[in-house]
């Protein structure tokens, strides 16, 4: 629109009713959304931009595409933009991921952040997926001092998958053997005092020593003290690697020692398992495969981590512990 029209229609605007001023409002919703995202993403991915072929960080401006600025890279000529080599390249309708991003931070359901936003259920399910892609990753890099580790078991699900590799069972049906089976999922959890926790899915049956070399050993201060149940999976890890080990006996009755170095239970890592599957509930069973997703999206929003969309678009592109 040339100026003098604009000019004519902001004159015009003062005289608009309620429900008219509500009505455009809305209509230009979408576009004061794109022009927020497009600068947040600027915003969070200016600093230390680099060529995502060459790494090289000397880049000119080179047109626009798709809403966003594009750069051409001075060493080796090819051209990206701030969400090339992220899990959002290539996703469309940004002017609504604001909204979308509001619908993570209430764990909206997939048909609710849907209806919400303004975009089919299968957007809103591909979306969840990608926002969440690097979210997922956001963890700490070690846990220190006492570090509660335990773990929890959810009924394995394919749904969703074609093919299953085993027989379909009854709608909020139970695993077929009694025990920890491989019907079941286990989630191995560790949190330390200061509340800092990582979590990682071992896969089917009982947690093995191996499965806590892989996925506790990496993230474990050497000084730290280990605190589990008796479970002699943890003892033969913890004797194994040389980490100082206690461990309490909850099928004897035992919930809480004393020791010089603090408190000796496996409460706090008890609770983090018991708020993840209340806040899950609301998902109605969701497919394995999926299920670190949902970890990472719980311990973005647990105890309040991440309360804005801002933060949680920040962490969605740009990894916080490469
Ligand atoms: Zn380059």
């Amino acid at each position: 629109m040339k100026a003098p029209g604009f000019n004519k229609l902001l004159a015009q605007l003062p005289s608009l009713n309620g429900p008219q001023r509500r009505q455009l409002l809305a209509a230009l919703h979408p576009a004061a959304g794109l022009e927020r995202i497009i600068a947040l993403i600027a915003e969070v991915r200016a600093p230390g931009r680099r060529c995502p072929d060459c790494a090289c960080d000397r880049c000119h401006r080179h047109g626009q595409a798709n809403d966003l600025q594009r750069f051409r890279c001075r060493q080796c000529g090819r051209t990206f933009n701030d969400l090339t080599g992220t899990p959002l390249a290539r996703l469309r309708f940004k002017g609504k991921w604001l909204d979308y991003l509001a619908a993570l931070l209430d764990s909206r359901t997939v048909r609710r952040a849907a209806s919400h936003v303004g975009v089919h259920r299968n957007t809103a399910f591909r979306w969840r997926h990608r926002f969440l892609h690097w979210v997922k990753h956001d963890r700490p890099r070690q846990l220190t001092g006492i570090v509660e580790a335990d773990e929890t078991f959810l009924l394995e699900s394919q749904k969703g998958s074609r093919k299953l590799d085993r027989k379909p069972r009854k709608r909020g049906g139970k695993a077929g053997v009694r025990g920890i089976s491989r019907h079941l999922d286990c989630i191995l959890v560790a949190r330390d005092r200061t509340g800092q926790t990582i979590d990682a899915v071992t896969g089917r049956g009982a947690l093995k020593k191996s499965q806590l070399v892989q996925h506790l050993l990496p993230k474990l201060d050497p000084q730290a003290l280990l605190v589990t149940d008796s479970n002699a999976a943890y003892r033969a890890f913890a004797r194994d690697y040389g980490i100082a080990h206690q461990a309490v006996n909850l099928q004897a009755g035992e919930r809480v020692r004393a020791s010089g170095k603090g408190a000796i239970h496996v409460q706090n890592v008890n609770a983090y398992h018991r708020r993840f599957k209340e806040w899950l509930a609301r998902f109605h069973g969701v497919a394995s495969i999926r299920l670190p997703n949902y970890l990472g999206w719980h311990w973005a929003l647990d105890g309040g981590r991440i309360t804005s969309v801002e933060q949680l678009l920040r962490i969605a592109i740009r990894l916080i512990h490469s």
